[in-house]
């Protein structure tokens, strides 16, 4: 039986000894070990070797809420982009997948771009991040973080893209194990790295940013904004609020329509 006086690898947020956490099978045949950090809380798997099989398919099979999710979080992003940022910026979906929610941002009326080094931009295409040194207002990053592998690189990588990050990633729970929670993802084994608002707070602070916690959506920035005003803001967005904006801004729909028709790209 293990216990928490075993010691692990450095945690890869703040590199600290972690301590052993608890085991679980993954993709119904690997049993693994995760570990947790005494100094910021995250908790992370064991070394991956099992990501090449992980992503055979990069889009998760189990992941039925893509759509629903894809248009819950356009509707924040747009609350967000619209009263906090300047929405005349352009913008960044870094780990788009499929190109989804660029797509929508666009049709929005957001000068949104795609990158994502995994998975085939299906949706998007024509508007993908390639000026290394361009910079945006604001990126936002889906359901990335619980994926990364070496958290610290990939949120630099961000952070030099822009120096405001929304993103999603379900925080862990407070007591450990708790082997019901879904978001262990076992079954698929993409899920290697989990955050509690400690871990977020900790990240906000090595980088002199604000962190602003929305549930499963969280702000990095270096906007000193009013955390109640954002929540508020978000809560009506379904009472009016985003069809208004949606209203108001110029949809991009139809104008990269005209863009792309005149690209010299081979987009076929
Ligand atoms: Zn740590």
């Amino acid at each position: 039986m293990r216990n928490n006086i075993i010691h692990g690898q450095s945690c890869k947020i703040c590199n600290t000894t972690t301590n052993y956490a608890f085991q679980a099978t993954i993709l119904n045949k690997y049993t693994i070990e995760y570990y947790v950090c005494p100094t910021c809380d995250f908790l992370q798997t064991e070394e991956p070797f099992w990501l090449e099989e992980a992503y055979r398919n990069p889009i998760n099979v189990y992941d039925t809420g893509l759509l629903t999710r894809n248009y819950e979080f356009s509707t924040i992003i747009t609350i967000i982009i619209y009263f906090f940022f300047d929405y005349r910026k352009t913008f960044l979906d870094y780990g788009g997948g499929y190109g989804l929610l660029t797509r929508t941002m666009r049709d929005i009326g957001f000068d949104f771009f795609h990158y994502d080094p995994i998975t085939p931009n299906l949706f998007a295409r024509g508007f993908e991040h390639n000026d290394k040194n361009q910079h945006y207002e604001l990126v936002t990053a889906i359901e990335c973080f619980e994926h990364f592998n070496n958290p610290i690189h990939d949120i630099e990588k961000i952070l030099s893209l822009s120096r405001n990050v929304f993103f999603t990633t379900e925080l862990r729970p407070q007591h450990l194990p708790e082997q019901t929670w879904w978001y262990y993802g076992f079954e698929h084994g993409q899920h290697i790295s989990f955050y509690s608002s400690k871990t977020l707070s900790f990240l906000a602070q090595k980088y002199n940013l604000y962190y602003i916690n929305l549930g499963s959506c969280h702000l990095l920035t270096s906007k000193k904004l009013n955390p109640l005003l954002i929540r508020v803001l978000i809560s009506f967005r379904h009472k009016g609020l985003f069809i208004s904006i949606k209203k108001i801004m110029n949809s991009k729909t139809l104008s990269d329509y005209e863009y792309l028709k005149k690209s010299t790209v081979p987009f076929l």
